[in-house]
């Protein structure tokens, strides 16, 4: 059976990430999404909320599902036997970091192979950050997210409606 992890911070799911995650559904057997447990970022939703908005927006997927970890991903991943980590390219920017993390991994994990898939070119520019910035000033988002995360974006900004 070919199972893949999907890791990121998903602080909050973006339709970029669900592309990615409807893709990887077709290629492996089972995705697991990985959500980090990275003590150094402060995010805005919790671990928790995180996983739980990932589980809803995959629900319909049944091959899919999404689980926190903390530590070295690769030990994660050697756990549940997992051959292969999908990150997700936007553009160039991405490269850099996405090649040395591809490579360390590799060194410290040589049987687990990363696997690029290239983004939507509707959602090239999209990041979790952009939307957390347009939602604080109260942009609209329903085109960038999930419905049920638009609205839980709504209610962390205290904007009800
Ligand atoms: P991280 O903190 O690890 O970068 P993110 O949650 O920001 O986590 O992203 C997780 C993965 O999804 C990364 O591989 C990132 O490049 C990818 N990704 C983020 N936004 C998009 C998007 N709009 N389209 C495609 N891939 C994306």
């Amino acid at each position: 059976m070919s199972r893949a992890i999907y890791p990121g911070s998903f602080d909050p799911v973006t339709l970029g990430h669900l592309d990615i995650i409807k893709r990887s559904s077709e290629i492996f057997d089972e995705v697991i999404i990985g959500v980090l447990n990275n003590t150094s970022k402060s995010p805005l939703f919790s671990l928790e909320e995180r996983v739980n908005m990932l589980n809803e927006v995959v629900s319909d997927i049944p091959n899919v599902k999404a689980v926190s970890f903390d530590g070295l991903l690769v030990e994660f991943a050697k756990e549940n036997d997992i051959k292969v980590i999908v990150r997700g390219l936007r553009a160039v920017t991405d490269f850099e970091y996405e090649l040395q993390m591809a490579q360390s991994n590799r060194k410290i994990a040589p049987d687990i192979d990363t696997l690029f898939l290239t983004t939507n070119i509707e959602y090239a520019y999209l990041s979790s950050s952009i939307v957390k910035e347009f939602a604080s000033y109260g942009v609209d988002v329903n085109e960038l997210v999930p419905e049920l995360v638009a609205l839980e974006l709504k209610k962390k900004m205290g904007i009800d409606k």
